[in-house]
């Protein structure tokens, strides 16, 4: 059971997580507890370490303040022991300090001073358990969650995190205590703490799902499970009952915010269904998410949206019949390490999409030596998901008559014939997902979307 910010934000939302998971220890269930940090305390945190980083020390120990009075405030309404605390912000300050003396933040220092949100929660949270009767234990989750070293999104060794849950958290939940782990964070074969990027929690509570070969994984958040699309921009988006693997996965790498992108993948290589639910609203059957998803009379299921893209059009009109042209226009980006989502070519141009990031101007440097390039930045990808696409003729020409009002900069459908996504500019998203909303899903296939419940 993974709990997200929203899930853990303050004592009344801890209360209402205790009570969810007692709930499925009186079902004779062993639920496993992975948490992230209380709403907002990674982005106060990723703060402090920028404010320090530029020598403002005296801003960046003021944050750290805040946040440990809210940590106290929050151990008190709990009636749990909060007297660590002191200690634990005492040692964040001092790198704080050392951070704001020496003026360079290094994604290490970064992940270390990120990885107190996930710690600092976990542990309140294991104090509330035990204090409730839930046999709550706190599991250090860099003991378990073992990572390469790339800071800030560093990849999981599944096989070592396998062994390191069978030693050190398998033997408590055999014994019917509660682990509760923070998400987001590891820890190197060395010991070095790191983070798997923003929204990570989902994909520790996957690991530790597929580690211990869970009955299932569930993704408690603040919203009754995957929408028809982010409910903040279309607030009648409908809840999707059940989905497919393969369409979860597209969607959360295409954008949609309430599953971090990799959290499908353990739950795949195992088969273990994963559930999105919501903590404020537990009594709602949520999202099912598994292997093959039932028919459905609606090609699309959800649509998502990425901003923050650019599009680098290249164009090699002496490259004009020659062979090796995309190869040495991919090995650039490869060069850089720069990830490209949606390609379109035609005999003399590509065009490519990637996120936007620091490495532009270099691969810009280097692709000009084969071709004239340019690139424009604010863009966004909007995708729509669906297993039925593949059977419906006529959805492409129903997407674009929906947003006709709107600049179409490149199409792509991929070959799993799933999705279908286009680049638009960026301020154009939320106009862009309503037209398609209401096209889409003006008649909703009642076995599939909770058309009676909207969110
Ligand atoms: P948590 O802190 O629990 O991980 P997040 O904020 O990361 O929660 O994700 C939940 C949010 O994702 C929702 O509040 C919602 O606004 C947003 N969201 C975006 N797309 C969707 C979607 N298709 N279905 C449900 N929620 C979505
Ligand atoms: N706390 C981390 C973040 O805000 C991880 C998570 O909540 O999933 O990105
Ligand atoms: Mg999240």
């Amino acid at each position: 059971m993974k709990f997200g910010g929203t899930s853990v934000e303050d004592a009344a939302a801890m209360q209402r997580t205790t009570a969810i998971v007692a709930g499925r220890r009186t079902l004779e269930q062993q639920p496993i507890v992975v948490v992230s940090a209380m709403a907002k305390v990674t982005d106060q945190l990723l703060l402090a370490a920028a404010t320090a980083a530029r020598g403002e020390r005296e801003s960046a120990l003021a944050i750290s303040e805040r946040l440990l009075v809210r940590h106290q405030a929050v151990a008190i309404e709990l009636g749990v022991d909060g007297g660590w605390l002191a200690q634990e912000f005492a040692a964040l300050d001092e790198i704080l300090r050392g951070l704001a003396a020496v003026g360079e933040l290094t994604p290490r220092i970064n992940d270390m001073i990120v990885s107190y949100g996930e710690r600092l929660s976990s542990r309140i949270i294991a104090a509330a358990f035990a204090q409730q009767g839930l046999d709550g234990v706190h599991v250090d989750a860099r003991t378990c969650i073992i990572t390469d070293a790339q800071h800030m999104k560093a990849v999981p060794n599944d096989a070592r995190i396998e062994e390191q849950l069978r030693k050190f958290v398998l033997p408590h939940a055999d014994a019917r205590r509660t682990v509760v782990m923070g998400g987001f964070i590891g820890s190197t074969e060395q010991g070095v703490t790191t983070t798997l990027g923003r929204g990570g929690s989902d994909y520790t509570g996957a690991l530790v799902g597929a580690g211990v070969n869970a009955e299932a994984i569930e993704i408690w958040t603040d919203v009754n499970g995957i929408m028809t699309t982010d409910p903040r921009v279309v607030p009648t988006a409908l809840r999707v009952r059940s989905i497919s693997f393969e369409e979860a996965a597209e969607l959360a790498y295409f954008g949609a915010k309430v599953l971090h992108p990799a959290t499908i993948l353990p739950a795949v290589k195992k088969n273990i269904p994963v559930l999105v639910l919501n903590s404020r609203n537990a009594a709602n059957e949520g999202t099912r998410i598994q292997a093959l998803a039932p028919p459905c009379r609606n090609p699309v299921k959800s649509i998502a949206a990425k901003k923050r893209l650019t599009i680098v059009d290249v164009v090699a009109s002496r490259m004009l019949m020659t062979h090796g042209y995309m190869k040495a226009i991919f090995d650039i980006f490869d060069k850089h390490k720069c990830v490209v989502d949606m390609v379109s070519t035609s005999e003399v141009s590509v065009s490519l999409t990637v996120d936007s990031n620091e490495a532009l101007p270099a691969i810009t440097a280097d692709l000009s030596m084969l071709a004239d390039v340019k690139y424009e930045g604010r863009k966004a990808l909007v995708c729509l998901v669906g297993e039925d696409i593949r059977g419906h003729s006529g959805t492409a020409a129903r997407l674009f008559n929906a947003i006709k009002h709107i600049n179409v900069r490149m199409i792509s459908q991929g070959a799993s014939e799933i999705n279908m996504s286009f680049m638009i500019d960026e301020d154009d998203v939320e106009e862009a997902i309503r037209s398609l909303h209401a096209e889409f899903f003006s008649d909703p296939d009642p076995t599939i979307f909770d058309v009676e419940g909207l969110a």
